[in-house]
């Protein structure tokens, strides 16, 4: 009743009780007339309809509330310490505390995702590090850079989900340095000649690694049809790519 009368509909329930309170006296002193009574239950009728409608709406934001509290708002990033160690970054900016669960992981040669447990709880408002387990780099071929992305997947109070997969690059000559997004030579050949020729592909704004698969089987198709002359927009210049791995 105290939210009724706080919203915008109690001056209006206050006149309709009045005129009710009213009309009921104007009907007790004209018994043979039906009309007064008549008004009158109307009247309640719609006092009773505005409370309903009211007390709905209380109820549909208490429900948008709870939902509220239970999303998860999870934010995360690699970082790479002094020692040239990795660890996951992983923020909670909702409520509700949450489980991670696994950590998912895929390089540029590797499209089937490796599997990590973590099973570490995140409280509200906190800020996790966790060890980033870097032995799916030791059984790569010795490339310059690795071309890898993860994904998380967390348990929250309503919800079990997986954030969207980051694209990383580690580049680990001369020494050990993280990227985000993919930065580096992504070497592509000709599917028709198979020449390799120092070509590269454009990385620019590529969030994961599905995105950078399916530019370069587009880059590859332009490749194939412009076969021995090679051309396509989604190529770099030669120079820069010399420059990237290390020629003059
Ligand atoms: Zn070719």
């Amino acid at each position: 009743m105290n939210s009724l009368l706080s919203s915008g509909k109690s001056p209006l329930l206050v006149g309709a009780v009045g005129v009710a309170v009213g009309l009921t006296l104007f009907a007790l002193g004209f018994p043979s007339s039906s009309v007064p009574v008549t008004i009158a239950t109307i009247l309640l009728f719609c006092t009773v309809f505005a409370y309903v409608l009211s007390s709905l709406e209380n109820v549909k934001l208490l429900r948008e509330q709870f939902a509220r509290q239970e999303l998860v708002c999870l934010d995360f990033g690699l970082q790479l310490d002094d020692t040239g160690a990795l660890s996951v970054l992983a923020a909670n900016l909702g409520t509700s505390s949450f489980l991670l669960s696994e950590l998912e992981v895929r390089t540029q040669e590797r499209p089937n995702p490796q599997h990590l447990q973590i099973n570490v709880v995140v409280p509200a408002g906190t800020l996790s590090h966790i060890p980033f387990d870097d032995r799916i780099f030791h059984n790569l071929r010795a490339d310059a850079f690795v071309h890898f992305d993860v994904s998380l997947k967390y348990r929250g109070l309503a919800e079990n989900h997986q954030t969207r997969w980051k694209g990383f690059t580690v580049e680990r000559r001369p020494h050990r340095q993280l990227e985000e997004g993919f930065t580096g030579l992504w070497g592509v050949a000709c599917p028709k000649c198979s020449r390799f020729d120092f070509m590269g592909m454009n990385t620019e704004e590529l969030p994961d690694l599905d995105a950078a698969w399916r530019r370069q089987a587009e880059l590859e198709n332009d490749l194939e049809a412009s076969c021995p002359h090679h051309h396509s927009a989604q190529l770099l210049e030669p120079a820069s790519t010399r420059q990237l791995v290390g020629v003059s």
